[in-house]
């Protein structure tokens, strides 16, 4: 439930409603606009009754919200967040483009890869140090090493990096390297490190699970908020489908969807979604048009020699390639690149 106070209520009326709620036994979240202050009721609110409320002549409406994310739920927070990551935003202005190897398998390839990817305009690097593969036998990441190669190419370049995080063990890591983490696919609904990653209080790029709606990746996401960490920024990688053609099937209707629905950004990851690089160019290019706040894409110094996701990494040419077909796109959405 969500209480819309009226225009400059007074900070007297909106403490005594947050009271009435508390005593009730749930919680007020209070988010002060500009004008109007928004009170949203966390937790079972059968146990409070409207019209005890309604008796308070400040209270404009009482909007009902049936979605159970609260946090991540634009009736709540109409105003877009904006996650900052290092000295880049994510959901302002600009189409944020990551861009980096699947894994990190050696100094030399992680910093190679961030100097060119750099030349060519992404602001951010991504860089698999914990691999949650399909198969045991597959590599499995250089673990602190890896991040100690992120943390190096950014001292380097000047780009934030985003490492996924798979364990507590790999936050504990993490956070004293990166400047993003992500919760990948596999993980979006491991309850437990959301909860984790939400107590560090650092952006997390979130992705959506290979078959979760998008009701079941906001609640992932309001986890992730409800440990009081805000920055959430949301991405759309594709989901299983009948589909063979491509790896995934990329759902670009989510971009507008998670619009309607949240205020948390959203970037879109086609290379995951395509599983093929001839295709990565042309979903990107969708993605921008549909107002994603941005990319992920994989790009290796030599994608057949990669020792994950090989097929649907570019290489440095192709990646040049498809940043100079963005950039058009990109300014027709009046955004920047
Ligand atoms: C990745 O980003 O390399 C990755 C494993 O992505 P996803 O979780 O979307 O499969
Ligand atoms: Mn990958």
């Amino acid at each position: 439930m969500i209480i819309v106070m009226k225009p400059k209520a007074r900070q007297e009326s909106i403490e005594r409603i947050k009271n009435l709620i508390e005593e009730n036994g749930l919680q007020a979240h209070i988010s002060a606009g500009h004008e109007v202050t928004i009170i949203g009721v966390i937790g079972d609110k059968a146990r409070l009754k409207e019209h005890n409320l309604a008796i308070y002549d400040e209270v404009d409406k009482i909007v009902d919200v049936t979605e159970s994310y609260k946090l991540a739920n634009k009736k709540f927070h109409p105003e877009p967040t904006i996650v900052k990551v290092g000295n880049v935003t994510i959901g302002g202005g600009t189409a944020v483009i990551m861009a980096g190897p699947c894994a990190v398998e050696n100094r030399d390839q992680l910093l190679t890869t961030a100097l060119e990817i750099k030349k060519y305009g992404a602001h951010i690097l991504r860089g698999g140090a914990y691999k949650p593969r399909t198969s045991p036998y597959s590599f499995q990441g250089l673990e602190e090493e890896g991040l100690s190669y992120m943390k190096e190419a950014r001292e380097i370049t000047g780009l934030p990096v985003v490492c996924e995080v798979t364990s507590l063990e790999a936050i504990e890591s993490a956070v004293k390297y990166v400047d993003m983490l992500q919760i990948g696919a596999r993980n979006m609904q491991n309850f437990y490190l959301l909860k984790e990653a939400g107590k560090t209080g650092m952006p997390v790029l979130l992705k959506r699970g290979l078959s979760a709606t998008i009701d079941e990746w906001l609640n992932a996401a309001e986890y992730i908020i409800a440990a009081g960490n805000p920055n959430v920024v949301l991405c759309e990688r594709g989901i299983r489908t009948f589909e063979t053609a491509t790896r995934n099937t990329l759902d670009i209707s989510a971009v507008p969807v998670i619009r309607e629905k949240s205020h948390l950004p959203i970037i879109v990851d086609p290379s995951h979604a395509a599983g093929v690089r001839a295709y990565v160019k042309s979903l990107s290019m969708a993605a921008i048009a549909a107002g994603a706040d941005g990319l992920m894409i994989e790009t290796h110094p030599d994608p057949s020699k990669a020792l994950s996701d090989g097929p649907q990494s570019l290489s440095f040419d192709q990646f040049e390639d498809m940043m100079a077909a963005l950039k058009p796109l990109v300014e027709l959405m009046g955004k920047k690149m």
